[in-house]
């Protein structure tokens, strides 16, 4: 089928809306039509070629839309459901069935590797490949071709563009704080970033009744929009001392960290105001592919320092996205706070106001 997809061709070009071949769903695969998509820093990532999947390319991995067709042996939704796409896994390995999705054995070649087993589903029209099934669905387009395990059915009361970032950036920041690392009452922790992972971490620290959560930010806005969503306290990284000011306010340290941002030399200074026994997780991809983790052995040894890779928040989207939505609905989480909806010919608008920070979470609206 014909689809209209905005088409990445790396780093130095815009990304560019055509006109594409979409092959049909196979018997466990659904069409949908994907409604709105989010922007997450992971495409940015990819278009800059740093990931596997090699352009051109469709990329896109937070959509959300209503279900036109399904295969054979698809029993999960049904034609016309409203369903969120979420990261792909393959079911069957020790990770998926202990219900840990996100850490798949077959994650990058599910996710990252452009193509579906049997084959590239996207052409162009002098029918040459183009890379897609970017996260198990390659949103950036008015058609998406998804497993049934990366859909779930959403509520239809709530708005699609609300629904597309639930796949990945909100899934990510909200279960970092209530699943990876499980934050306590009464606990303290320190967030780095203040993008779509980082203000959801703020109010899933919130929810996790947290006595102390610390921003660090750059943005003036950011840091603003944090303390309304319960921060108690912000940073600014370009004007203040990092480990000064977190000392001021926990001599002792904080229990937990969370890295959303990347920035070896932040990371660097979280590392020396971690109190004993405290988790520090990280999410961000790094600024360098070759990234060491901060401090010494003999700095956390001692310490009973415990170090974290986070992906998706452990998040199985079967369970997570209802629950999402649940807090959304109770007002604990106002993420309507963070999005901001484009045109989908706006694409390179979106992506360049997030750069700027002027816009935290770009969502397309593709389809009616
Ligand atoms: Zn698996
Ligand atoms: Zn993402």
């Amino acid at each position: 089928m014909k689809i209209i997809a905005a088409v990445s061709y790396g780093l130095s070009q815009p990304f560019s809306i055509q006109q594409l071949d979409l092959t049909g769903p196979s018997d466990e695969e659904v069409l949908v039509k994907i409604v709105a998509a989010g922007i997450c820093h992971t495409d940015l990532v990819a278009h800059a070629g740093v990931f596997p999947i090699i352009s051109p390319a469709v990329l896109g991995h937070e959509g959300a839309g209503v279900v036109e067709k399904i295969g054979k042996k698809v029993s999960k939704v049904k034609v016309g459901d409203h369903v969120a796409v979420s990261f792909s896994s393959c079911g069957e390995c020790n990770s998926c069935k202990k219900n840990q999705p996100a850490y798949c054995y077959s994650f990058a070649s599910l996710n990252f590797a452009g193509t579906r087993k049997d084959g590239p589903i996207l052409h162009d029209s002098k029918h040459n490949p183009i890379a897609g099934s970017f996260f198990g669905q390659s949103s950036f387009a008015s058609h998406a071709i998804a497993h049934q395990r990366n859909v779930v059915s959403v509520p239809k009361n709530i708005p699609l563009a609300l629904i597309g970032p639930l796949g990945c950036g909100i899934q990510t920041g909200f279960g970092a704080i209530t699943r990876s690392l499980a934050c306590e009452p009464d606990s303290s922790i320190l967030i780095i970033g203040g993008g779509t992972v980082g203000l959801t971490a703020v109010m899933a620290a919130v929810i996790q009744k947290c006595k102390h959560i610390i921003l660090i930010e750059p943005y003036e806005a950011r840091r603003r929009l944090a303390l309304e969503l319960g921060a108690t306290a912000v940073i600014n990284p370009h004007q203040q001392d990092i480990e000064n000011e977190v000392h001021k306010i926990l001599p002792a340290g904080v229990n937990y960290a969370l890295d959303t941002s990347g920035v070896n030399i932040v990371m660097e200074h979280v590392f020396n105001v971690l109190a004993p026994k405290a988790v520090y997780g990280f999410v961000g991809v790094p600024q360098k592919i070759e990234q060491k983790l901060p401090g010494t052995v003999m700095q956390m040894v001692p310490a009973g320092i415990c170090f974290k890779g986070i992906i998706e928040g452990d998040s199985d989207p079967d369970q997570s996205i209802p629950e999402l939505i649940h807090y959304y609905e109770k007002g604990q989480l106002p993420i309507d706070k963070l999005i901001r909806t484009y045109p989908f010919e706006q694409i390179n608008e979106a992506i360049t106001a997030n750069q700027l920070g002027d816009c935290i979470k770009p969502v397309l609206l593709i389809s009616q």
